[in-house]
Protein backbone atom coordinates (compact mmCIF):
# COMPACT_ATOMS: atom_id res chain seq x y z
CA UNK A 1 0.00 0.00 0.00
CA UNK A 2 1.63 3.31 -0.79
CA UNK A 3 1.55 6.33 1.83
CA UNK A 4 -0.82 8.17 0.25
CA UNK A 5 -3.65 5.40 0.84
CA UNK A 6 -2.19 4.72 4.10
CA UNK A 7 -3.09 8.44 4.84
CA UNK A 8 -6.59 8.54 3.12
CA UNK A 9 -7.41 4.88 5.20
CA UNK A 10 -6.14 6.59 8.48
CA UNK A 11 -8.33 9.97 7.70
CA UNK A 12 -11.29 7.92 7.12
CA UNK A 13 -11.05 6.05 10.27
CA UNK A 14 -10.77 9.12 12.07
CA UNK A 15 -13.87 10.96 10.39
CA UNK A 16 -15.83 7.79 11.34
CA UNK A 17 -14.99 7.93 14.75
CA UNK A 18 -15.73 12.05 15.07
CA UNK A 19 -18.98 11.29 13.53
CA UNK A 20 -19.71 8.21 15.80
CA UNK A 21 -18.64 9.30 19.11
CA UNK A 22 -17.73 13.05 19.15
CA UNK A 23 -20.41 15.05 17.30
CA UNK A 24 -23.69 13.12 19.06
CA UNK A 25 -21.39 14.68 22.20
CA UNK A 26 -21.39 18.14 21.05
CA UNK A 27 -24.36 18.18 19.01
CA UNK A 28 -27.23 15.93 20.81
CA UNK A 29 -29.77 14.67 18.50
CA UNK A 30 -33.18 13.98 19.59
CA UNK A 31 -36.02 12.39 17.23
CA UNK A 32 -38.60 15.22 16.67
CA UNK A 33 -41.58 13.14 17.50
CA UNK A 34 -40.47 11.47 21.15
CA UNK A 35 -37.66 13.44 22.06
CA UNK A 36 -35.53 10.06 22.35
CA UNK A 37 -31.66 10.89 22.05
CA UNK A 38 -31.10 9.55 18.37
CA UNK A 39 -27.52 8.01 17.67
CA UNK A 40 -25.72 9.62 14.77
CA UNK A 41 -26.48 10.01 11.97
CA UNK A 42 -30.11 8.68 12.63
CA UNK A 43 -32.86 11.58 12.17
CA UNK A 44 -35.78 10.16 13.85
CA UNK A 45 -36.09 6.99 16.23
CA UNK A 46 -37.06 3.59 14.84
CA UNK A 47 -40.44 3.43 16.87
CA UNK A 48 -41.51 6.65 14.82
CA UNK A 49 -40.05 5.90 11.62
CA UNK A 50 -42.51 3.09 11.62
CA UNK A 51 -45.14 5.48 12.39
CA UNK A 52 -44.63 8.56 10.09
CA UNK A 53 -47.79 9.58 8.69
CA UNK A 54 -46.10 10.74 5.09
CA UNK A 55 -48.67 11.86 2.59
CA UNK A 56 -48.63 8.32 0.14
CA UNK A 57 -50.20 8.17 -3.00
CA UNK A 58 -52.56 9.20 -4.49
CA UNK A 59 -52.60 12.67 -4.01
CA UNK A 60 -54.09 15.55 -5.08
CA UNK A 61 -52.00 16.90 -8.54
CA UNK A 62 -53.16 20.57 -7.13
CA UNK A 63 -52.34 21.32 -3.50
CA UNK A 64 -50.69 17.56 -2.54
CA UNK A 65 -53.61 16.39 0.05
CA UNK A 66 -53.80 12.65 -0.02
CA UNK A 67 -56.58 11.28 -1.92
CA UNK A 68 -58.05 8.06 -1.25
CA UNK A 69 -59.52 7.29 -5.15
CA UNK A 70 -57.09 7.10 -7.40
CA UNK A 71 -58.65 8.27 -10.34
CA UNK A 72 -59.47 11.24 -8.87
CA UNK A 73 -56.66 14.25 -9.91
CA UNK A 74 -57.93 17.49 -7.31
CA UNK A 75 -59.21 16.79 -3.78
CA UNK A 76 -62.59 18.20 -3.01
CA UNK A 77 -60.94 21.44 -2.04
CA UNK A 78 -59.52 22.34 -5.08
CA UNK A 79 -62.20 21.74 -6.86
CA UNK A 80 -64.46 24.06 -5.11
CA UNK A 81 -62.03 26.78 -4.15
CA UNK A 82 -60.15 26.13 -7.96
CA UNK A 83 -56.36 27.30 -6.89
CA UNK A 84 -54.04 29.43 -8.82
CA UNK A 85 -50.96 27.38 -8.36
CA UNK A 86 -49.73 25.33 -10.84
CA UNK A 87 -48.82 21.72 -8.35
CA UNK A 88 -48.19 20.92 -5.01
CA UNK A 89 -46.58 18.49 -2.82
CA UNK A 90 -46.47 17.79 0.84
CA UNK A 91 -44.77 15.84 3.19
CA UNK A 92 -46.31 14.78 6.50
CA UNK A 93 -49.92 14.35 7.36
CA UNK A 94 -51.14 17.36 10.08
CA UNK A 95 -51.80 15.03 12.93
CA UNK A 96 -50.87 15.08 16.47
CA UNK A 97 -47.90 13.21 16.03
CA UNK A 98 -46.81 15.78 13.45
CA UNK A 99 -48.45 18.82 15.58
CA UNK A 100 -46.02 18.38 18.03
CA UNK A 101 -42.90 18.23 16.27
CA UNK A 102 -43.92 21.44 14.41
CA UNK A 103 -45.26 23.04 17.66
CA UNK A 104 -41.28 22.55 19.11
CA UNK A 105 -40.13 24.06 15.17
CA UNK A 106 -42.03 26.64 15.32
CA UNK A 107 -42.83 28.29 18.73
CA UNK A 108 -39.91 26.54 21.27
CA UNK A 109 -36.87 27.10 19.51
CA UNK A 110 -36.11 23.40 18.38
CA UNK A 111 -34.26 24.99 14.62
CA UNK A 112 -32.10 21.74 14.09
CA UNK A 113 -36.12 20.15 13.38
CA UNK A 114 -34.94 22.03 9.81
CA UNK A 115 -32.42 19.42 9.52
CA UNK A 116 -34.65 16.39 9.66
CA UNK A 117 -37.41 17.84 7.75
CA UNK A 118 -35.22 18.67 4.67
CA UNK A 119 -32.92 15.66 4.49
CA UNK A 120 -37.42 14.14 4.36
CA UNK A 121 -37.80 16.53 1.60
CA UNK A 122 -35.28 15.35 -0.46
CA UNK A 123 -35.64 11.59 0.21
CA UNK A 124 -39.10 11.77 -0.34
CA UNK A 125 -39.49 14.47 -3.32
CA UNK A 126 -35.90 15.42 -4.49
CA UNK A 127 -37.08 13.65 -8.33
CA UNK A 128 -40.03 15.76 -8.49
CA UNK A 129 -38.33 18.93 -6.88
CA UNK A 130 -35.83 18.69 -9.80
CA UNK A 131 -38.58 17.93 -12.37
CA UNK A 132 -40.27 21.33 -12.21
CA UNK A 133 -37.06 23.12 -13.17
CA UNK A 134 -37.26 25.51 -10.70
CA UNK A 135 -35.33 28.64 -10.51
CA UNK A 136 -36.13 30.30 -6.94
CA UNK A 137 -37.27 29.31 -3.77
CA UNK A 138 -39.53 31.76 -1.61
CA UNK A 139 -40.90 31.12 1.63
CA UNK A 140 -44.07 32.15 3.29
CA UNK A 141 -43.29 35.09 5.19
CA UNK A 142 -44.60 36.05 8.81
CA UNK A 143 -44.83 39.72 10.07
CA UNK A 144 -42.00 41.38 11.22
CA UNK A 145 -43.71 41.92 14.78
CA UNK A 146 -44.04 37.89 15.04
CA UNK A 147 -40.46 37.25 13.24
CA UNK A 148 -39.22 39.42 16.47
CA UNK A 149 -40.58 37.87 19.21
CA UNK A 150 -40.14 34.47 17.67
CA UNK A 151 -36.46 35.55 16.30
CA UNK A 152 -37.04 33.51 12.71
CA UNK A 153 -39.54 32.52 10.22
CA UNK A 154 -39.89 28.44 10.33
CA UNK A 155 -40.55 28.55 6.55
CA UNK A 156 -37.53 30.57 6.07
CA UNK A 157 -35.20 28.31 7.81
CA UNK A 158 -36.77 25.27 5.15
CA UNK A 159 -36.68 27.13 2.49
CA UNK A 160 -33.16 28.60 2.90
CA UNK A 161 -31.86 25.05 3.48
CA UNK A 162 -33.66 23.43 0.45
CA UNK A 163 -32.12 25.93 -1.78
CA UNK A 164 -29.24 25.13 -0.86
CA UNK A 165 -29.45 21.63 -1.41
CA UNK A 166 -30.96 22.19 -4.95
CA UNK A 167 -28.39 24.88 -5.49
CA UNK A 168 -31.14 27.67 -6.07
CA UNK A 169 -31.48 31.05 -5.07
CA UNK A 170 -33.50 31.67 -1.87
CA UNK A 171 -35.87 35.36 -1.96
CA UNK A 172 -36.31 36.07 1.49
CA UNK A 173 -38.23 39.15 1.52
CA UNK A 174 -39.50 39.35 -1.90
CA UNK A 175 -43.05 38.41 -0.68
CA UNK A 176 -43.55 40.56 2.35
CA UNK A 177 -46.63 39.89 5.26
CA UNK A 178 -48.01 43.66 5.43
CA UNK A 179 -50.54 42.68 8.26
CA UNK A 180 -50.54 40.17 10.92
CA UNK A 181 -53.91 38.82 10.42
CA UNK A 182 -56.13 37.21 12.81
CA UNK A 183 -55.78 33.49 13.21
CA UNK A 184 -57.70 31.80 10.07
CA UNK A 185 -59.53 29.15 12.23
CA UNK A 186 -62.64 30.37 12.51
CA UNK A 187 -62.92 31.18 9.03
CA UNK A 188 -64.46 29.43 5.94
CA UNK A 189 -62.07 29.30 2.85
CA UNK A 190 -63.60 31.86 0.97
CA UNK A 191 -63.32 34.35 4.21
CA UNK A 192 -59.93 33.04 4.53
CA UNK A 193 -58.59 34.43 1.37
CA UNK A 194 -60.90 37.68 2.18
CA UNK A 195 -59.08 37.83 5.30
CA UNK A 196 -55.22 37.57 3.53
CA UNK A 197 -56.11 39.91 0.78
CA UNK A 198 -54.23 42.78 1.91
CA UNK A 199 -51.69 40.43 4.35
CA UNK A 200 -49.06 39.99 1.68
CA UNK A 201 -47.61 42.56 -0.87
CA UNK A 202 -44.32 42.07 -2.98
CA UNK A 203 -41.07 43.72 -2.06
CA UNK A 204 -41.25 47.23 -4.51
CA UNK A 205 -37.35 46.97 -4.79
CA UNK A 206 -37.98 43.77 -7.00
CA UNK A 207 -40.79 45.36 -9.59
CA UNK A 208 -40.06 47.65 -12.44
CA UNK A 209 -42.53 50.75 -13.11
CA UNK A 210 -45.52 48.66 -14.29
CA UNK A 211 -45.45 46.56 -11.25
CA UNK A 212 -43.83 43.46 -12.99
CA UNK A 213 -41.12 41.35 -11.46
CA UNK A 214 -37.04 43.24 -12.55
CA UNK A 215 -35.27 40.25 -11.32
CA UNK A 216 -34.41 37.68 -14.25
CA UNK A 217 -34.46 33.67 -13.18
CA UNK A 218 -38.06 33.74 -11.47
CA UNK A 219 -40.40 32.53 -13.96
CA UNK A 220 -40.66 29.39 -11.99
CA UNK A 221 -40.57 29.38 -8.30
CA UNK A 222 -41.26 27.05 -5.38
CA UNK A 223 -43.32 28.31 -2.07
CA UNK A 224 -42.69 26.54 0.65
CA UNK A 225 -45.50 26.63 3.92
CA UNK A 226 -45.25 24.68 7.46
CA UNK A 227 -49.04 23.80 7.17
CA UNK A 228 -51.52 23.67 4.44
CA UNK A 229 -55.11 23.73 5.36
CA UNK A 230 -57.44 25.83 2.98
CA UNK A 231 -54.36 26.73 0.94
CA UNK A 232 -55.57 30.19 1.39
CA UNK A 233 -52.05 31.05 2.21
CA UNK A 234 -50.15 29.87 -0.83
CA UNK A 235 -53.17 30.68 -3.09
CA UNK A 236 -52.82 34.97 -1.94
CA UNK A 237 -49.27 34.85 -2.33
CA UNK A 238 -49.30 32.71 -6.12
CA UNK A 239 -52.11 35.70 -7.29
CA UNK A 240 -49.51 38.78 -6.12
CA UNK A 241 -46.33 36.48 -8.30
CA UNK A 242 -48.69 35.55 -11.08
CA UNK A 243 -49.83 39.43 -11.47
CA UNK A 244 -46.41 40.52 -11.60
CA UNK A 245 -45.04 38.33 -13.86
CA UNK A 246 -43.96 34.64 -12.93
CA UNK A 247 -45.35 31.84 -15.05
CA UNK A 248 -45.32 28.74 -12.77
CA UNK A 249 -46.02 28.33 -8.94
CA UNK A 250 -45.23 25.52 -7.18
CA UNK A 251 -45.83 24.55 -3.52
CA UNK A 252 -44.76 22.73 -0.89
CA UNK A 253 -45.93 21.97 2.50
CA UNK A 254 -44.23 20.58 5.57
CA UNK A 255 -47.77 19.44 7.17
CA UNK A 256 -51.05 19.37 5.30
CA UNK A 257 -54.78 18.59 6.25
CA UNK A 258 -56.86 16.37 5.15
CA UNK A 259 -59.24 17.51 2.37
CA UNK A 260 -63.10 18.20 3.44
CA UNK A 261 -64.94 15.25 1.75
CA UNK A 262 -62.06 12.74 3.00
CA UNK A 263 -62.97 12.96 6.74
CA UNK A 264 -66.47 12.43 6.21
ZN1 LIG B 1 -39.29 9.02 18.20
ZN1 LIG C 1 -56.09 19.80 -3.58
Amino acid sequence: MSPGSKICLIRSFICQRVRQYILPLLFPRHCPFCDKLLPYPEILCRTCRTRLPLVGQPTCFRCGKPLRDERQELCYDCRIFPKSFDQGLALFLYNSMTRTSIVAFKYHNQRYLSDFYVESICRMHLRQLYAWHLQAIIPIPIHKNKRKKRGYNQAELIANQLARRLNLPCYTNLVLRNQDTLPQKQFSPQARLNNLKKAFGLNPSYLDDQGHLSTKGLRRVLLIDDIYTTGATMESCTRLLKAAGVEKVYIYSLCIGVSRDEIL
